[in-house]
């Protein structure tokens, strides 16, 4: 079990853990990363479906039209209300995007690899210095 990575909502009611190690993970400012999660952009990482196992809980799915025109489910607690994550995103199937502040140990992961929906930060964010997309990249 030395490889496995936890993860939990805000409240401890839903937890998941996967063993793969994320090679995509990105910071998004969308509109919806803001309002959904109270902050100016998330961080998240993907990981294969089939990799990714519900320990406990039952996350609420809410589905809706992302800024790129696709349709996605996002995943949050009912009790405590964190977002987790999301899945069923249009083009990407069988990939779970787990949001990195839900990690028990996000240290773990790699730091994210590219910034999107620029076009929505705010000012004051300072870029990190990874490729930037105005938008969603147009790869996948
Ligand atoms: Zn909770
Ligand atoms: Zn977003």
């Amino acid at each position: 079990m030395a490889n496995k990575h936890m993860g939990r909502c805000s409240c401890g009611a839903v937890t998941f853990e996967f063993s793969s190690d994320p090679t995509f993970v990105a910071d998004c400012y969308c509109i919806d990363c803001q309002k959904s999660s109270g902050g100016v952009m998330s961080t998240y990482l993907s990981v294969p479906e089939e990799d990714f196992v519900l320990l406990s809980g039952e996350p609420k799915g809410f589905q809706y039209t992302a800024d790129s025109g696709n349709t996605l489910v996002r995943n949050f607690c009912p009790t405590c209300g964190a977002r987790v994550f999301t899945n069923q995103l249009q083009g990407f199937p069988g990939t779970v995007f787990v949001m990195m502040g839900a990690l028990d140990h996000p240290e773990a992961i790699i730091p994210p690899i590219m910034e999107i929906f620029t076009k929505r930060r705010i000012a004051w964010t300072r870029a990190l210095d990874v490729p930037q997309y105005p938008a969603r990249p147009d790869a996948g």
